[in-house]
């Protein structure tokens, strides 16, 4: 699918728009490339669809959440191949009718929801959401995963219709089909027509008379599904995608919901996440910081062949080596460039900081004693007195 244009621009508004701003800019364009004052026009429906879509989004606090945070991936998946394949222009129609805006109808006048709405119509099924704990390892690769959920599907026994085999769902004797009721009312203003949803077939026009057993005529039952998402690198805890269709059945075969995946991410034994950097602390021992030497720090990749380590064994990662100088103190932070997580839709990576701890032995033979205590008469062993704290020095080293 080739790349989108900005549904702000689409709509011709600042970032910061409020609704009722959006909804006047989707009012003015969508009248504007509205098929009935552009007949034939492919060029003006294309718009007309462009500027559903974008309402369709900014309109809704939660999708024009995610949609400011991650683009358009965010409000068709966040990267996970999910597509606005359904957006066609009857879509386009039944948000512009939803939203009041038919032309001459009640909503141009009274600005009010709903009363655009026109015919029978289905209920949709419930969202659903479901929380997908993610270790930092998956997050710094991305992963693919399987989530199996419980929810309503549509009934086996009667294919999601609601009605036994061999009958037929009746014309709904209260709205004639129609599945919605009028009711007009004089005021000193005038008559009002009020259009409500049809209470005896919820506004679907028909009604089942002869119910089927299992679902007792709800077209659905308690079932599961395993539902693959495609999560891309550089996801935090709280970060959600949504897949399409994937939550609740609607009833009676009405259109279903979606499904919202979050990420939770899991604690790593070893590293810990801040930003896009990872922390790895690293223990060394006394003599070492003293002289110098070369270490192997665990990055985030997994080793081939250990994949079978669990995730507290260093040696289940690829390893780097980095030198300590000689007279290293406790404290200092070694940056590694890239080694960190990926940026979410970007190439970019954070960083691997190695914080050097000092390993003290806790238990010494005689003779390693004796050695030390040599050693801490010597001037070279007495700290000076004005040396920076190591947690102010790891704060200048991370910059925060
Ligand atoms: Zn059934
Ligand atoms: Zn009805």
């Amino acid at each position: 699918m080739a790349a989108k244009t900005d549904y702000y621009d689409i709509l011709g508004i600042s970032r910061e728009a409020s609704q009722e701003e959006i909804k006047s800019a989707y009012r003015k364009q969508a009248m504007k490339y509205h098929p009935d004052r552009n007949q034939g026009n492919k060029e003006a429906e294309e718009k007309f669809k462009e500027v559903a879509e974008a309402y369709e989004v900014l309109s809704n606090p939660d999708k024009r959440q995610r949609y400011d945070r991650f683009g358009h991936e965010g409000v068709r998946g966040g990267g996970g191949g999910y597509d606005f394949q359904h957006f066609d222009l009857a879509d386009a129609l039944r948000i512009f009718m939803e939203e009041g805006f038919g032309m001459g109808g009640f909503g141009d006048l009274f600005g009010g929801r709903s009363s655009g709405r026109r015919g029978p119509r289905q209920e949709r099924g419930r969202d659903l959401q479901a929380l997908l704990p993610l270790s930092l390892e998956e997050i710094a690769s991305g992963v693919t995963k399987k989530i199996k959920i419980a929810k309503q599907i549509a009934c086996q026994t009667c294919g999601g219709s609601g009605h036994k085999a061999g009958s037929k769902p009746k014309t709904c004797p209260t709205c004639q089909g129609a599945g919605e009721v009028r009711q007009v009312s004089q005021t000193i203003f005038g008559q009002f027509v009020n259009v409500n949803t049809c209470p005896q077939c919820r506004g679907e026009g028909k009604v089942i008379t002869d119910p089927c057993p299992t679902c007792r005529g709800e077209g659905r039952d308690r079932g599961e599904e395993t539902v693959e998402v495609e999560i891309p690198a550089g996801v935090v805890t709280g970060n959600f995608l949504t897949v399409p269709n994937k939550g609740n059945a609607g009833p009676r075969g009405g259109p279903d919901g979606d499904l919202h995946v979050v990420i939770n991410e899991k604690e790593h034994p070893i590293f810990v996440r801040h930003g896009n950097d990872i922390i790895y602390d690293l223990y060394a021992s006394f003599p070492d910081l003293a002289l110098g030497a070369e270490v192997e720090i665990p990055t985030l990749a997994v080793q081939e062949g250990n994949r079978h380590l669990p995730s507290e064994n260093p040696d289940r990662y690829q390893k780097v080596k980095i030198q300590i100088p000689p007279g290293t103190q406790p404290g200092k932070v070694f940056r590694l460039r890239g080694k960190g997580i990926p940026e979410l839709h970007s190439y970019h990576k954070g960083d691997l900081l190695v914080q050097v701890k000092v390993w003290v032995p806790t238990r010494l033979e005689p003779g390693e004693k004796k050695l030390l205590k040599e050693l801490a008469e010597s001037e070279n062993f007495i700290p000076p007195k004005k040396e920076k704290g190591f947690f102010q020095k790891f704060k200048e080293a991370l910059n925060i």
